[in-house]
């Protein structure tokens, strides 16, 4: 049961072959089996779940069924849930328990699916690896034995669709966390555009770039779990006039005679990639070609400066946002000998290492004497990025790049912040300018690991990513089926 995907669980669901509680028995004894090693989740709701479950089970039963009745989900820990701990991956928040519901989170309780838990990522989603967490990192199912990285920082929810410990997952993206993540693990990622899902009772990292979306196995999928998240909400006033309808399947986009122009980025061609992604990468171009896509080159002339410009505006955000976590009101608190002895004890205590230097460099360009020179500067980089985006979709109507360089690196790389960073290089310049990018299985690599290719587009254009997306999903035929990666 495990390897059925959500279009195929629903159907059983629907004809009532299996019930939502089978279902979800069948995710909670996986769990049970494997979750401590893959350590994919913080908190596990197994109680909840069945309650879920039954719930399911009696509006299948009334025919009232919901979109996503009886879907059995992992929900980033990210997301305040009500009444269940919301930690953020932080010693900060590691018994915060909201008494209230995310917006997100709301909207899947609204479509039916059933919660598994609260799965691991980077500590307030700052990090790639999900090393940054104060409760470990998850493992990619991968090659298990190897503890590679399930990526980050929506690398608890990677590491469980992957592994058959949940059937698909929410994930943020503030400069690649459900792409990276998703690309390293044979998922697949959407981070949709900006304001189309909303913010409201997600744990803030940097809310201009804050973007949450579906990650899942198959286009289909995520397009299932994107329609229920997305849609406006009066609660977060970036949140768009726009919603997400399905229409899954997905319909095809080429074929038949249709045309389509796909634009390649230029100022990529000279970034250094693993051979296998070269030629996955050039496999997937001639595959569309195939169908009669046409491709051209466009160019993005300071995409090369995004990484420099994210790792400014992002941090001044985060230093903002996580002002609030004082010992005050919620969270830890270390009583000092006074006020501001309570406040450094209490941050110095709760946050760490990545956080602080994050909250560093963010008060740093935001004082008086650097904001000009770096903070105005990166918004002004981050404004042409957005606007040369703009222009190339005037060339084209959608664009192709690598999600990552590589495969998934072992979790005990020792690599140094900026080289941690520098991983971010294909993914950070979408968030820059909010547009939808969707991270999809390109093919496997000599070594047998997964690699993806990201399909990007215009604003509100999120169908249209999605649609060529599966496309490239149905080229590359990589078989993510939970049991056949762990082996068991
Ligand atoms: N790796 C990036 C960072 O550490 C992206 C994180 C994210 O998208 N949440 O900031």
């Amino acid at each position: 049961m495990i390897d059925l995907t959500i279009t195929e669980a629903l159907e059983k669901l629907k004809s009532r072959e299996i019930s939502a509680t089978e279902l979800t028995h069948a995710y909670l004894d996986r769990i049970e089996k494997y979750g401590a090693d893959l350590n994919c989740y913080i908190t596990t709701t197994p109680e909840r779940a069945l309650s879920d479950a039954t719930a399911s089970d009696a509006r299948y039963a009334a025919g009232t069924a919901l979109p996503l009745d009886g879907i059995p989900i992992a929900m980033k820990d990210l997301f305040a849930t009500r009444n269940i701990r919301t930690t953020a991956a932080s010693h900060m928040l590691e018994n915060f328990v909201p008494q209230y519901e995310s917006t997100v989170s709301q909207k899947f309780i609204d479509a039916g699916t059933v919660l598994l838990g609260k799965s691991n990522l980077d500590e307030f989603a700052m990090g790639t690896f999900s090393k940054t967490s104060y409760f470990g990192a998850p493992v990619n199912p991968w090659h298990i034995e190897q503890k590679l990285t399930a990526g980050g920082s929506s690398g608890g929810t990677t590491s469980a669709v992957a592994s058959g410990l949940a059937i698909g997952g929410t994930g943020t993206d503030t400069g690649g966390s459900i792409r990276f993540p998703s690309a390293i693990t044979g998922l697949v990622g959407m981070k949709p555009t900006y304001g189309l899902c909303s913010r409201w009772g997600c744990v803030a990292f940097a809310s201009s770039l804050d973007t949450p979306g579906p990650i899942a196995r198959t286009v289909d999928d995520a397009a299932l779990l994107l329609a229920a998240m997305a849609g406006h909400d009066s609660k977060d006033s970036t949140s768009a006039d726009a919603g997400f309808n399905a229409h899954t399947p997905i319909l095809p986009i080429l074929g038949d005679g249709k045309k389509l122009r796909i634009g390649i980025i230029k100022e990529f061609a000279n970034v250094e990639i693993s051979p296998d992604m070269k030629h996955l990468f050039e496999s997937r171009i001639s595959d569309l070609k195939s169908l009669g896509a046409e491709f051209i080159d466009i160019s993005i002339p300071n995409i090369l400066d995004a990484l420099a410009a994210y790792y400014i505006i992002a941090p001044a955000e985060a230093s903002s946002n996580l002002a609030r976590y004082d010992g005050m009101r919620y969270g830890l608190r270390v009583d000092g000998t006074d006020l501001i002895d309570t406040y450094k004890k209490t941050r110095a205590a709760g946050f760490g290492t990545e956080v602080q230097r994050r909250m560093i460099i963010g008060t740093a360009v935001l004082s008086s004497e650097s904001y000009e020179v770096y903070f105005m500067q990166a918004a002004r980089v981050r404004r042409m990025i957005a606007d040369s985006f703009n222009a190339a979709f005037e060339q084209c109507d959608l664009i192709l790049c690598p999600a990552s360089a590589g495969t998934a690196l072992p979790l005990d790389s020792d690599l140094s912040p900026l080289e941690y960073y520098a991983l971010d290089l294909f993914t950070v310049a979408m968030n820059l300018a909010g547009i939808p990018a969707c991270s999809v299985p390109a093919g496997l690599a000599q070594n047998g690991l997964p690699l993806g290719i990201q399909v990007v587009g215009r604003r509100f254009d999120d169908m249209r990513v999605m649609q060529l997306a599966k496309h490239i999903e149905q080229f590359a035929g990589v078989d993510n089926r939970p049991t056949k990666i762990m082996g068991k």
